[in-house]
């Protein structure tokens, strides 16, 4: 119903940023190399995302909006295994019941696409269109029609941040795609896709912290750990510089903060922050993730383990950069 999908938003769809980045990971699962973002109003007027992915096939595209239509979970195995970012069914039935959504796909093979558009979880339009291959997700005046969650936003420059934080970081943890983010007629990040790290954190940070970071890299048995590390002259008083990212994921993990700091304070005084861009490949089955809709929260089951690994790898870097 209505109110419940209402409610799920509540748990989803807590600001713009929760949008993005649930567009942003549908976009991902469909396979795309190219994603562009524009903001208007800091997302509160309008967040589209474009994407080159496989498309929704018309039939599907209806079901789309209704609670639990995931095409991801086919069976108790699917759901074991794992792999793609979303698999609630939620993300889009929840938005559509806030906001005015319109969908536009078209599934490469197809001629033409189509277009949906739900207002407030209502249906309004189904309808054949042209489009490039692909799907565009626009997403108009969220939470027009729920007042109280609107007055709980922040200032536009806050709300607009984290949409740009959450896409710099998605853009680290997949370097072989292509970001674009508009806000809404400036250009405010373009990493080219092209699979290199090194090359998307200038995007993201900046050429002048990309050239001056350490690349990380070590293997122990089946666990890998790379990325990029700011030398000690290069730090910062909060841990905003940090990206975490576990199988291509980004996540948030205390552990893995202090495991960090652990490994870099052997050498530099406390109370200074890294930069860091951290990728950790380790067995699917050797953590849990997803505890709550919106918050990445990572248990490790061999954590004690993982985090002397991970404050070696940094403690090395810094050694043989600083010996
Ligand atoms: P989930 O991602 O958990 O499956 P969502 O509500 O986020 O659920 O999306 C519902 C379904 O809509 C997805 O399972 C997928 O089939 C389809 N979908 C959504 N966005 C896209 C997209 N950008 N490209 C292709 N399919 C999409
Ligand atoms: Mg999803």
């Amino acid at each position: 119903t209505q109110a419940s999908n209402q409610i799920a938003a509540g748990e989803v769809v807590e600001r713009p940023v929760s949008v993005v980045k649930e567009l942003i990971e549908n976009a991902l699962d469909a396979g795309s190399t190219q994603i562009e973002i524009t903001i208007e109003g800091s997302g509160i007027e309008r967040i589209r995302v474009q994407d080159n992915g496989q498309g929704i096939p018309a039939e599907e595209l209806p079901l789309a909006v209704l609670r639990h239509a995931t095409s991801k979970i086919r069976s108790i195995d699917d759901l074991m295994q794992l792999q793609t970012l979303g698999f609630r069914g939620e993300a889009l039935p929840s938005i559509a019941s806030v906001s005015r959504l319109e969908i536009i796909s078209r599934p490469p093979a197809e001629i033409s696409g189509r277009v949906l558009r739900v207002e407030g979880g209502d249906q309004l339009e189904f309808d054949h269109i042209g489009s490039p291959p692909g799907t565009t997700i626009t997403v108009d005046d969220l939470f027009y029609n729920t007042p109280a969650r609107r007055k709980f936003l922040k200032s536009k420059n806050t709300e607009f941040g984290q949409i740009s934080d959450v896409i710099g970081r998605l853009s680290l943890a997949r370097p072989d795609v292509s970001f674009i983010l508009k806000h809404p007629k400036v250009l405010v990040l373009q990493t080219p896709g092209r699979g290199l790290l090194l090359e998307s954190i200038g995007a993201v940070l900046g050429q002048a912290t990309a050239r001056r970071l350490l690349p990380i890299s070590c293997v122990s048995g089946d666990w890998q750990l790379k990325g990029y590390i700011s030398p000690p002259d290069l730090v910062r008083s909060t841990k905003q510089g940090e990206t975490l990212i576990v199988n291509q994921r980004i996540i948030r993990s205390n552990s893995i903060s202090r495991a960090i700091l652990e490994g870099y304070h052997t050498l530099i005084p406390a109370k200074v922050y890294p930069i860091v861009v951290l990728n950790l490949q380790i067995p699917p089955h050797e953590y849990d993730v997803n505890v709550h809709p919106t918050k990445m929260e990572i248990r490790f089951h061999k954590e004690k383990e993982l985090m002397e690994f991970i404050a070696e790898g940094v403690r090395r870097t810094l050694l043989e950069a600083h010996p």
